[in-house]
């Protein structure tokens, strides 16, 4: 299968970078929408060039706006992708299941991507996504190889093969939007597992060699990448949209070598001195990631979250105006390097040799001293962080040509005529009528050599075919202008390439059932984590009680309401029929909803009424709002709405912020091949910087899940009566830890809001 090598695009430095070297598709974002607020991003002016820039040189361009969508912002979206469409933009990446829909209804004929912030990982997800209408979906990234191999699927494929690592499942985190109301969903991760953390068993401290114990390395799938060529994705994506233009450049660089060689000669072979280069340029380490099933120790780096460089030597010694180091690696004026003991670095400025000379350059082996400008103390190691040579040799960028065929006719008597072909588009164009020459004739290789002349163009001739009479005549000059006037018809018309007709369809919203008395009473749905919770709910009379235990479901689902809570990430469905179910992902939505009675957690990231409409379709029972949302969110979401009846609201409880892979106690606490630490009785905790502790809770039976839950419960009772005077009646609670004195003090305070 023919890969698709897919760059990340920032900026348009980025852009350039990218193209000649070699990927043969983009990603990037405008002004609004993206995953990535804080990169330069994309005027809607530079977006138009870069799509028609893109399309000259063949290569696709995809638009990212894989965020959750706000009813507020809904509109001005929609505004917007009509105007990527209209201006040719090849496809874009969608996260908000309601803007999905909404796209699909409005605009049939564009290409949708799934993006990777849906964390899909199951079939079922896949089969649900080929009935949405959805072309290709970016794979989670917890998927290994092989289960993505086991996929038969119409939706493309799309996985990462380099860059920087999420240690939740995309899509999946909340830690950023509750702790520093910085959304991951909006763009605006603040990258939370990049902090140091210690870990505690109840409230025993436990000692771990690092501190940052969520901080994934980079992947880095070169040693593997036969494998992934052989596999049945079709789209091969490098992150980056944050990193410098020379990072993206070189990465693509290498990766298209690979690819190619493997098309070529169905073999690969990487240069030492290619993973040098993409280990200076950046690095926490390098992993293969899950995508190859690395071990929890070979994807983390919990002792730096920062870029590792690569080895340059040792300092022999240091004062206050010198260092002394013994190189291990060539050194350069203006490298950047890293004291690794002392966390500091610098840029070398200036550069001397063991005598106190100024060089530009030293050679490994070699002693060099360098200013001591950082105040540096102690004998440490070094690492080089910035090759300044590299930098210089990647703002060169290599050519990249489009190849084309030309056909050309000199028959005397018959216009002359000059064809351009790139496969797709033909240019053809006529000259005047060729005459028998007076004194020199049109020599072949004379002709070719002028229609050929395509410096400065971003096209290559790899075919010519020329008819020519012997002793036909034409002016040299009229073959120059033809052919530039063909050149720049074809530049226009791959510039302007339409990759999907323009059609948009008018929607109109179905009519929805008459909003109904809005006094209704209130209902009251908790989740539970243990027994005596659970009977405290039922004492309590609530309205429905969910537990994640199955066997706890069995139990006690004829003595009241009960909602079994399926896993976030799922990978087997067993068959289940006329149970109550509250699910969290996708594939469940699919595989359950005809069968069963479903609520949609908050995981769904329900924030806009297309995602109400879209979830009522799929029969949903009752659709719990996105955490995410204000109070002022919901109230513009059901501002003339009259769908409310099934919305519930999370009232109270600690949200999981967290769903990784990795099982942080299996790596740390407990190092046999096989977990036990998950499962024992203890309760374990991360404690960040500020003390706040945040509980693990392993599921070791699916999948050896680990979920990390807020450090405390997000309490928005007072709140209650708000969403009740919007015409919500259903609230959600979870008790973690609460004791049944607490449940019923909560409960109580609920009953006592005038309501
Ligand atoms: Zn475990």
């Amino acid at each position: 299968m023919k890969k698709e090598l897919l760059s990340p695009v920032g900026n348009v430095e980025s852009l350039y970078s990218a193209i000649f070297n070699g990927c043969d598709a983009v990603y990037l974002s405008g002004k609004k929408f993206g995953a990535r607020a804080y990169a330069e991003n994309f005027t809607e002016l530079q977006l138009v060039e870069a799509i028609k820039f893109c399309h000259l040189y063949g290569v696709k361009i995809y638009v990212t706006i894989n965020t959750i969508i706000y009813q507020s912002e809904m509109t001005e979206c929609i505004e917007y992708i009509r105007f990527l469409h209209q201006n040719n933009v090849d496809a874009i990446i969608l996260q908000d299941l309601g803007l999905i829909k909404k796209v699909r209804e409005t605009f049939p004929n564009l290409e949708i991507h799934a993006s990777t912030q849906m964390h899909t990982h199951n079939l079922e997800q896949l089969k649900l996504y080929e009935k949405m209408g959805i072309k290709r979906a970016v794979l989670a990234r917890e998927l290994s190889l092989k289960e993505i191999n086991s996929f038969k699927t119409n939706v493309e494929l799309e996985i990462f093969i380099h860059g920087a690592l999420c240690i939740s499942y995309s899509g999946e985190c909340l830690f950023s939007s509750l702790l520093f109301d910085r959304s991951g969903n909006c763009g605006r991760c603040a990258g939370v597992c990049r902090l140091p953390f210690s870990l505690f068993e109840e409230n025993k401290r436990i000692e771990t060699s690092g501190k940052y114990l969520l901080s994934p390395k980079e992947l880095c799938t070169v040693s593997e990448f036969t494998k992934i060529m052989q596999s049945n994705v079709s789209s091969l994506k490098i992150e980056g949209r944050m990193k410098s233009a020379s990072y993206v450049g070189y990465v693509t660089r290498v990766y298209r070598s690979l690819i190619d060689q493997y098309q070529q000669k169905n073999a690969i072979r990487l240069k030492e001195e290619e993973i040098k280069n993409l280990k200076v340029l950046y690095n926490r380490g390098f992993t293969t990631g899950h995508l190859f099933q690395a071990t929890d120790s070979d994807f983390m780096n919990i002792t730096s979250p920062n870029h590792q460089g690569i080895p340059l030597g040792k300092v022999v010694s240091v004062d206050k105006n010198k260092i002394k180091i013994q190189l291990s690696e060539d050194l350069h004026q203006e490298d950047g390097i890293r004291f690794l003991k002392s966390d500091k670095g610098m840029i070398v400025n200036y550069l001397y040799n063991e005598k106190g000379l100024l060089i530009k350059k030293a050679h490994k082996n070699e002693m060099v001293q360098i200013d001591n400008k950082i105040g540096l103390k102690e004998k440490d190691t070094v690492v080089k962080t910035i090759d300044f040579s590299l930098q210089e040799h990647l703002k060169k960028l290599p050519n990249r040509y489009v190849k084309i065929n030309c056909t050309a006719i000199l028959k005397i008597g018959q216009k002359f005529s000059l064809t351009f072909s790139d496969g797709e588009f033909t240019v053809q164009g006529y000259g005047s009528i060729c005459e028998q020459a007076k004194k020199v004739a049109v020599r072949k290789e004379i002709l070719t050599e002028k229609i050929t002349a395509l410096k400065n163009t971003p096209f290559e001739v790899e075919n010519i075919n020329i008819t020519i009479d012997l002793n036909a005549f034409i002016a040299m000059s009229e073959v120059k202008n033809l052919r530039r006037t063909l050149i720049n018809e074809l530049i226009d018309k791959r510039k302007n390439r339409i990759p999907h007709k323009f059609v948009e369809q008018k929607v109109s919203i179905p009519k929805e059932k008459k909003r109904e008395e809005i006094n209704q009473k209130i209902a009251l749905h908790a989740l539970v984590y243990n027994e005596e919770q659970l009977k405290t709910c039922l004492e309590l009379n609530l309205d429905s009680i969910i537990v994640s235990n199955f066997y706890l479901y069995q139990k006690y689902k004829k003595r009241g309401n009960l909602f079994l809570r399926l896993e976030r990430v799922k990978n087997n469905f067993p068959p289940l029929k006329k149970e109550n179910l509250v699910i969290e992902e996708t594939g469940s939505l699919y595989k359950y909803h005809n069968t069963n009675t479903i609520v949609t957690d908050y995981p769904f990231h329900v924030v806009n009424q297309e995602s109400v409409r879209f979830l009522n379709k799929m029969n949903v029972e009752r659709i719990t709002l996105s955490i995410e949302n204000k109070l002022e969110d919901i109230r513009s979401l059901v501002s003339d709405f009259e769908n409310t009846r099934k919305l519930e609201v999370y009232l109270y409880g600690r949200p999981e912020v967290m769903i990784m892979k990795y099982c942080p106690l299996h790596m740390l606490v407990n190092k046999n091949s096989v977990c036990s630490v998950c499962q024992n009785n203890k309760q374990y905790y991360l404690q960040d910087r500020n003390q706040k502790r945040y509980p693990i809770v392993s599921n070791s039976k699916e999948n050896h899940l680990t979920h990390i839950l807020y450090h405390q419960p997000i309490n928005r009772l007072q709140e209650i009566a708000e969403y009740h005077k919007m015409g919500i009646n259903h609230f959600r609670l979870e008790f973690f830890s609460e004791t049944p004195n607490e449940i019923k003090s909560i409960i109580s305070k609920i009953k006592e809001c005038k309501i």
